[in-house]
């Protein structure tokens, strides 16, 4: 091992379970779905400007206008605390983004779908975010208190280490959360990379490495997806706004819950394993949001779900380690042979690679786990996830990649 070590930025999401009474209830309440209206309306304008010319980028300048316009007209919106606007902004801006590097993409020959930015609904936008640490807001022994809010309770059930910030309030159900990102500097030890593992997330199990390892899928997966199937069919056949509808959503979501807080802490276990199980790095298949929600099967759409918090532990925990964590696009890596490249069809059924050319036998996931590693190895250091972009506070956005009625590309990445 070399005797460097090396700085690093790194950020980390905190979510605890706060108690307003029923006037700050009231207070979140209403700034949530004044935000909602704002982000709407924001929209609409910004739809206006793309409709009479669609070759113009809606710009930070043009939201920041339009902003200033809508709240001379209704002074409503000044209840909103100002940075809770800027992030609404922000987030308007985000969406845009991506749909224009989508439109790119899709330009230069990718295929992909670049939906149009989308108005939120009701029950699709239940957080407000406050982006500056700049005394809006604070925690005193065991109390929050919020600008334009108020004071409330605070289950704080460890540390935040590092700045703070940001903090979100959210809604989930019937519950209250209050999310904090912290950014941390790391010096970490830098570890000569002699033994690398391809990690792939398995069909027959829940992960395969290239060590030859196999981890299984843990039951409760199959208990639970069950259960969530059941409910998404329920809130199918209720009418659009009715009570009993809200009402299977609420229990919809409470069972995403169940199955996210059991597989994390399978999860955890199993990351913890895999950073102290003497490899020096890892290398994972990037599963994209897109993918996820192009992608209509319930079980699948449960396991890229775990399998992207999954990545997002390993990758903190790896890191903090000073390892890396590199993710490769890891198209065709079940078709190929490890041993010699040859390149066959594997449709799901078929459990075990059997190669018609030069006779190498192996589990599938095995050895799509070896041809990850291989990639990686030979891309060489394409950086990893807390190197190269933010790492995202990526459990608490869970929730929302999960659900699976009908959501755009963009909103699944909102807290
Ligand atoms: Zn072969």
């Amino acid at each position: 091992m070399e005797n460097k070590t090396r700085d690093m930025e790194i950020i980390r999401a905190y979510k605890f379970r706060i108690y307003p009474d029923q006037k700050r209830q009231t207070a979140i309440d209403n700034s949530i779905s004044l935000s909602q209206r704002l982000y709407n309306k924001l929209l609409e304008k910004t739809i206006e400007v793309h409709k009479s010319n669609s070759s113009s980028k809606i710009s930070q300048r043009t939201i920041n206008q339009f902003l200033n316009e809508i709240i001379k007209e209704d002074k409503t919106y000044l209840q909103l605390y100002a940075h809770v606007r800027v992030d609404i902004r922000n987030r308007l801006l985000k969406t845009y983004h991506n749909f224009f590097r989508r439109c790119q993409q899709k330009t230069s020959g990718a295929n992909i779908k670049a939906g149009f930015p989308r108005f939120k609904s009701k029950d699709r936008f239940n957080s407000i975010t406050h982006i500056e640490n700049n005394g809006s807001f604070s925690i005193d022994k065991g109390r929050l208190r919020a600008s334009k809010i108020g004071t409330m309770r605070i289950e704080q059930h460890r540390n935040i280490t590092g700045n703070v910030k940001t903090m979100t309030i959210k809604r989930e159900g019937k519950e209250y959360y209050a999310i904090f990102t912290a950014e941390q500097i790391l010096n970490s030890p830098k570890i000569n990379d002699t033994n690398p593992v391809g990690i792939d997330l398995g069909l027959n199990n829940f992960i395969a490495l290239s060590d030859g390892q196999t981890i299984q899928k843990p039951k409760f997966f199959k208990k639970k997806e069950k259960r969530i199937a059941r409910w998404q069919k329920i809130i199918e056949r209720r009418n659009k706004g009715s009570k009993r509808r809200q009402k299977a959503k609420l229990h919809l979501q409470e069972e995403w819950k169940g199955i996210t807080n059991q597989s994390n802490d399978f999860m955890h276990k199993l990351s913890d394993k895999l950073v102290h199980g003497g490899f020096t790095s890892f290398a994972v298949e990037a599963l994209y949001i897109d993918n996820m929600v192009k992608n209509h099967r319930l079980a699948q759409s449960i396991q890229n779900a775990s399998w992207n918090r999954f990545i997002h532990m390993l990758s903190y925990k790896a890191e903090s380690a000073g390892m890396k964590v590199i993710k490769v696009d890891a198209r065709n890596t079940s078709k190929e042979c490890s041993n010699c490249g040859n390149i066959m069809d594997m449709p799901l059924s078929i459990r075990e690679y059997n190669c018609n050319r030069c006779g190498m036998r192996l589990d599938r996931d095995i050895n799509a786990s070896i041809n990850i590693l291989h990639i990686a190895t030979t891309l060489g250091q394409r950086g990893s996830h807390a190197q190269g972009e933010n790492v995202r506070p990526q459990q608490e956005a869970t929730l929302e990649e999960l659900r699976t009625y009908p959501a755009n590309a963009g909103e699944a990445n909102d807290l």
